[in-house]
């Protein structure tokens, strides 16, 4: 049984429309859209999906596709009053592939099929020599380029000789009897290389160009794009067969491209530009530089007069009317193409636009305010990740891309947190903070960082790194700062003691200034202009105001529609008061992680965390922990009244040891000294805590099961931390978790320490204060015996930047000379650090929840690893019925966004 192959559109009438995208391609179904609603599109018609599929299995167009074809040209020639193939008056067409999913540049496109000499001099009479023979030309080419493989350079040769004897620099100085000449040379050449003289039947153009789409399918580039992208390799692209119109026929004609809105700050204007007597693909290839479609924005770039609105009002207002019903049909953003042919306007193409983050709060509360969509559909369309670019300090999008094209990329790392930042680089933490603190921006260049380097890291406008993941040291506490950060960045080679960064064979010093992105991982060098985010201004800073701030106002409009539908509470990872009010600015439910170690940082601190690690025996580890406890005790005021009334989650100390042991002889000598023992001594003793994989250590609740009088000081500071907030009249809500648990004795040992020492501060006081006991999920055996340990705890928290790098095999440190290439291969679907592994982690995590919540009904799970703010994530906690995510202050709106288009989806 045969199908229905073709589908015409055009004339005022369409067999298609834009919801056969399968079958048309999206941009055969967009055309037929068009055509059906009475859009002015060149006529044409589409060969379906299906017939490429039917080539394939032949090998060849299938049996009665040629006749179809000639059907459908009659109709074609019907509706243009052309006749393809003849000379008086000639209907050329183009030949275009377009698959459902848009594979951009992948396939092949051939224009100006249907010229042949005879064609040629007809079409001089009409439309003059120089157009007939140029059009012909350029159609040698193409179709000798797509069709029989010919090189272009070899065409391009022969195009450099003539304008060589004629002296000129440009093809568009030469006349027709040098194009002419061309014409002749490009035969040759077609005869030379495709063996075979070039084809003067139109019809045996058609057929071969179809033919020649059809399978560049299968070509190399295609099939490694869809690998990439994910794209089934059964689907097949469809052939657009369209009338040709022609921008470059005089001054009355050109061609366009543009936004129904900004595509960057999502205002309400149209966003385009043309040339007059030009085709597409002189805008494309940049020999002329196009002027603006509208008066406002030449009158901006001192172009006044030049834009279409002055010059061409009548095709300047068709297009601002062809631009307002495109976007209320789509009802979002359009992306199009326009050509007009002495004064009459055509759309070539129209696509849903891709735009800035910004670009997308603002169209979609404006289309809610139009009535175009309701609040519903606008919160489901906006990408969750494109907050993040809404919250980040970003690179002026024209300064990065000159530094592209001046070759200033240096290399690319990992996107590790968001943001662009310039600054000269510094090797050492130190430098970093002596630096800055004299005003200078500087960039920290680390192999890795570590918790030494936090003054730096602080100081610093961004950080690099060569070595480290997504989740490594460098890239959690950037991201918890919202500092830019690229991480893992391979290329580089750092001498810290030379103070010499080598890239390739250049090398580069303090005196140099880098500029990181952290939103796409480049490292440029040189400074490149950056802009403050006014999302952050207005909301954070408060030093802007939400009706000057047109973004920063849909952020908030867009977020509040997203709470009224997500059921998943959000929360934030958090160590410090400041974090915590950040976080709530931007709508954090509660803290999902304190780090304790984190609040250990800052240089003085650090120290009595070391003597507390590296003494070795009781009295002076009391010691320590007797420096150390008021400090945690006034942390934990300061963050139970930042976060009133919200749940405070605060874990144990997990200090992974190879963070906090110093390593360079100044930092020992200093701890010995403060120890009263010799440098000698602490060598030694460094020496026994060395462990080969200190991931696998003697850290979370190993250490408090070692020693016990680190929880019990833990204990005193969190409830007594928290009595005093109650006492001042703030609701306090502590959350105690129990970190790295893999065994249920393990929680039941640190939980009898916790509740013995409350109890005894509730004697002592007088009175007790509500608070619960729980553990973070993070080890495998943990989420297999949830059923055991949901009977001590009574929260649980899937740390699951161990439970990834535990249940991978995989360490979280230095898993960056491989991760990324299994990804490509597409052995992981995406990085397992960024986006939880939902087929063998995921899996855990669903045991965990079924076997924990058996036991304990109702028990409350809620997931603190990096992935937490990772919208892929955010959805899969909302299938397994996690009651939070909690994520950095940054990313906060991001997971509140993405938990709602979850709820929308469920
Ligand atoms: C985790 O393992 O996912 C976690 C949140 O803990 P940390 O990153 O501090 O090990
Ligand atoms: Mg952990």
């Amino acid at each position: 049984m045969s199908i229905k192959r073709l589908y015409f559109f055009g004339g005022g009438s369409s067999e298609g429309d834009k919801s056969q995208k399968s079958l048309l391609g999206g941009k055969g179904a967009n055309l037929a859209e068009m055509a059906r609603v009475g859009l002015p599109v060149p006529p044409g018609f589409t060969i379906c999906t299906k017939t490429c599929l039917e080539y394939q299995a032949a090998g060849g167009l299938p049996d009665g596709l040629l006749a179809e074809m000639h059907d459908y040209m009659g109709r074609l020639e019907a509706a243009t009053d052309k006749r393809f193939g003849d000379p008086s008056k000639p209907l050329l067409v183009s030949v275009r592939s377009g698959a459902a999913i848009s594979m951009p540049g992948m396939m092949d496109t051939v224009l100006n099929l249907g010229m042949n000499a005879a064609v040629c001099e007809g079409l001089s009479a009409l439309l003059g020599d120089r157009f007939a023979r140029d059009s012909y030309r350029r159609f040698i080419q193409m179709f000798g380029n797509v069709v029989d493989n010919v090189s272009g350079e070899k065409f391009e040769h022969e195009l450099d000789a003539v304008k060589k004897s004629r002296n000129v620099e440009n093809d568009t100085q030469l006349d027709a009897a040098a194009l002419d000449e061309v014409i002749e040379r490009y035969r040759a050449v077609y005869l030379r290389e495709a063996g075979s003289s070039f084809p003067e039947d139109p019809w045996q153009q058609l057929e071969r160009s179809v033919a020649a789409v059809f399978s560049s399918w299968d070509n190399t580039r295609a099939k490694t794009y869809r690998r990439l992208n994910r794209i089934p390799d059964d689907l097949g692209t469809a052939v657009n067969v369209q009338a040709m119109v022609f921008g470059n026929l005089g001054e009355d004609c050109g061609t366009g491209v543009g936004f129904t809105r900004n595509a960057s700050t999502g205002e309400k204007e149209f966003y385009g530009e043309y040339l007059s007597n030009a085709q597409g693909e002189d805008v494309v290839a940049g020999i002329r530089t196009p002027l603006p479609v509208m008066a406002s924005r030449a009158a901006i770039l001192g172009q006044t007069g030049q834009s279409l609105e002055e010059v061409d009002a009548p095709v300047f207002k068709a297009l601002m009317e062809v631009a307002d019903k495109l976007e209320s049909h789509y009802s979002d953003v359009q992306d199009l193409e326009f050509t007009f042919e002495h004064g009459k306007l055509y759309l070539l193409q129209t696509r849903t636009a891709k735009r800035s983050g910004a670009a997308w709060l603002r169209t979609q509360v404006d289309f809610v305010a139009e009535g175009l969509i309701d609040t519903t559909e606008a919160v489901r369309r906006v990408p969750a990740d494109s907050l993040a670019q809404v919250l980040a300090p970003t690179l002026d999008p024209n300064a990065a891309a000159v530094a592209r094209g001046e070759g200033r990329c240096l290399a690319v790392g990992l996107n590790a947190g968001p943001g662009a930042a310039s600054g000269r680089i510094a090797f050492t933490a130190d430098d970093a903070h002596d630096r800055a603190a004299k005003g200078e921006a500087v960039i920290l260049v680390r192999d890795e960082t570590t918790p030494e380097d936090i003054h730096g890291m602080h100081a610093a406008q961004g950080i690099l790194t060569a070595r480290g993941g997504l989740t490594s040291h460098a890239a959690v506490v950037a991201r918890g700062m919202g500092k830019p950060c690229v991480s893992g960045c391979a290329a580089l080679f750092i001498n810290a003691g030379k103070q010499v960064l080598r890239v390739g064979d250049k090398e580069y010093g303090p005196g140099d200034s880098l500029t990181i992105d952290g939103s796409t991982g480049e490292v440029f060098l040189g400074e490149i202009s950056i802009g403050d985010s006014e999302v952050l201004r207005v909301l954070v800073a408060k030093t802007a105001k939400v009706e000057d701030a047109p973004t920063a106002a849909a952020f908030v409009k867009l977020l509040s529609w997203a709470d009224e539908l997500r059921t998943l509470n959000v929360r934030t990872n958090a160590d410090a008061p400041h974090d915590a009010a950040v976080s709530v600015a931007l709508g954090a439910e509660g803290i999902g992680l304190c780090r304790t170690e984190h609040m250990f940082f800052e240089a003085e601190r650090i120290l009595a965390v070391r003597r507390m690690i590296l003494s070795d025996n009781a009295e002076q580890r009391a010691e320590a922990l007797a420096v150390i406890e008021p400090m945690q005790a006034g942390d934990f005021r300061g963050l139970f009244r930042e976060m009133a009334g919200k749940p405070v989650t605060i874990r144990f100390l997990d200090p992974p040891l190879h963070e906090f042991l110093p390593h360079e002889a100044a930092e020992i000598a200093r701890v010995a000294s403060e120890l009263g023992v010799s440098a000698e001594v602490v060598s030694e003793r460094l020496h026994g805590l060395r462990e080969s994989n200190p991931m696998l250590g003697h850290r979370g609740c190993r250490l408090g099961i070692h020693y016990p009088e680190i929880t019990r000081m833990q204990a005193r500071a969190i409830i007594t931390a928290a009595m005093d907030v109650a006492d001042e009249g703030i609701e306090v809500l502590p959350e105690i978790m129990i970190p790295f648990v893999g065994n249920v004795i393990e929680l039941e040992l640190q939980k009898k320490e916790v509740m013995e020492e409350s109890e005894r501060i509730f004697a002592a006081r007088g009175k007790k204060i509500p608070f619960m006991v729980g553990t973070m999920i993070e080890i495998p055996r943990a989420a297999l015996t949830s059923g055991e340990i949901a009977g001590p705890a009574e929260f649980f928290s899937f740390g699951t930047n161990d439970l990834t790098q535990m249940t991978l095999g995989v360490s979280r440190d230095d898993s960056g000379s491989f991760l990324p290439d299994y990804v490509q291969r597409g052995i992981y679907e995406a990085d397992p650090f960024a986006s939880v592994d939902k087929t063998g982690v995921g899996r855990l995590m669903q045991i965990c929840v079924d076997e924990g919540r058996a036991a304990r009904p109702g028990i409350k799970i809620g997931i603190c690893g990096e992935h937490g703010g990772d919208p892929p994530t955010v959805a899969f906690c909302h299938e397994i019925g996690l009651n939070y995510v909690s994520c950095s202050p940054y990313r906060v709106p991001i997971a509140r966004l993405a938990a709602a288009q979850a709820a929308i989806a469920d």
